[in-house]
């Protein structure tokens, strides 16, 4: 049976509804034995991340996920540029809500039906609560999101949609998360955060299990925004498990890209710190990475630092530029979503290496 366990101090605990940190304050991760791959098995699944599902700790055989699914995972994998044939783009963006988001809250939201719960609670900057709320319905688990009043319409617009209730905060993306954390002790309802809640980690790391399958291996490069890493550490533990399963001989180098405006794991990584310290978030386009104390940054930039991987921040003015050569190519993304390209325009690519860039979130979203 699988248990959570402090990233502080070790403390174990089981998993239920309500239990999403340590009581010394750290943040929790799983402990489930490493899954054994059945690489054969998977074909016995629909065309989506659920093929996966063996890998993911869930009761043996639990049908629960048949009911949540919208068919999420299974992106398209595309060389961008015919003239440079070893670098792709991960089409994340085909999704049901459009961003990459899906992966999560699709396992966590599922995790959250088997335990029974009847409300959840999450707050965001757009994406991951636009994804919760989506899900939530599908599961017919009431939901309210907390976000800040300056997100983009069209996402508030989204979250609405799906019947969730939206509590608009005045402050920093801090004051959001203790607004929503408050509500949770007080309520004491399950907290579908993407951040805290390692089961959507458990749903991000089917990203790395589609680009081994799609690529027949495993890249050496991933570019990677990185906000609260939650697309970075799920890409890790699955190639991780891929690694131990000897499917894969090597682990890809992580990339991290953030906007220089809101760095703290930049800044933490070119000095050498374990943990990164808190910074002021100068105002960034990149809304959905603007994240100035990310609650797992010590595990970000001890993955970026065991793949051999590295940082690169991204100027405002480089994020527009990126956003319209992308879309000249074809692929129209979200403003958030342009930092990738713009990491991969600023990444000293050597001309074999082959790497993958993901489109995180759509267009039409910002
Ligand atoms: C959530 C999100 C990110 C960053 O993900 P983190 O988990 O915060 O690192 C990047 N791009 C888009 C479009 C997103 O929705
Ligand atoms: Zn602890």
């Amino acid at each position: 049976m699988e248990q959570y366990r402090c990233n502080s101090c070790g403390e174990k605990y089981s998993v239920t509804a309500t239990r999403w940190r340590c009581d010394c304050g750290g943040m929790l991760d799983l402990v489930k034995d490493i899954p054994k791959i059945d690489v054969a098995a998977w074909n016995h699944f629909p065309n989506s991340l659920w093929r996966y599902v063996e890998t993911m700790p869930f009761l043996k055989d639990s049908k629960t996920w048949e009911s949540v699914t919208m068919g999420e995972g299974q992106s398209p994998i595309i060389v961008l540029d015919p003239l440079d044939p070893t670098t792709y783009v991960k089409v994340d963006y085909v999704m049901p809500t459009l961003s990459f988001k899906d992966r999560g809250a699709a396992v966590l939201m599922t995790k959250a039906k088997e335990l029974g719960v009847s409300k959840v609670i999450a707050d965001s900057s757009g994406n991951a609560g636009t994804s919760i709320a989506a899900y939530a319905a599908r599961c017919n688990i009431s939901c309210d999101i907390y976000l800040s009043a300056n997100t983009s319409p069209k996402k508030i617009a989204q979250v609405k949609a799906h019947g969730a209730t939206i509590k608009e905060i005045e402050g920093t993306r801090e004051d959001i998360a203790a607004a929503a954390q408050k509500a949770i002790q007080e309520e004491t309802v399950f907290y579908a955060s993407h951040v805290y809640n390692p089961y959507f980690y458990e749903g991000t790391k089917t990203y790395a299990y589609e680009i081994f399958e799609q690529l027949k291996g495993v890249p050496d490069s991933l570019i990677i925004p990185v906000g609260n890493g939650t697309l970075l550490l799920g890409a890790y533990y699955g190639f991780k498990e891929l690694l131990e399963n000897r499917l894969i001989d090597k682990m890809p180098k992580l990339i991290a890209i953030q906007a220089a405006n809101c760095a703290p794991l930049v800044t933490a990584f070119e000095s050498g710190e374990i943990t990164p310290a808190p910074v002021v978030n100068q105002g960034t386009l990149a809304e959905g990475i603007a994240i100035a104390a990310p609650a797992r940054g010590k595990q970000i930039l001890e993955a970026v630092r065991k793949t051999n991987g590295t940082f690169i921040s991204i100027e405002e003015d480089e994020i527009h530029s990126a956003r319209a050569k992308l879309a000249y190519l074809g692929f129209y993304v979200e403003i958030t979503s342009a930092v990738n390209y713009a990491g991969y325009l600023k990444y000293k690519k050597a001309p074999e290496e082959t790497i993958v860039i993901p489109l995180c979130g759509a267009g039409i979203k910002s």
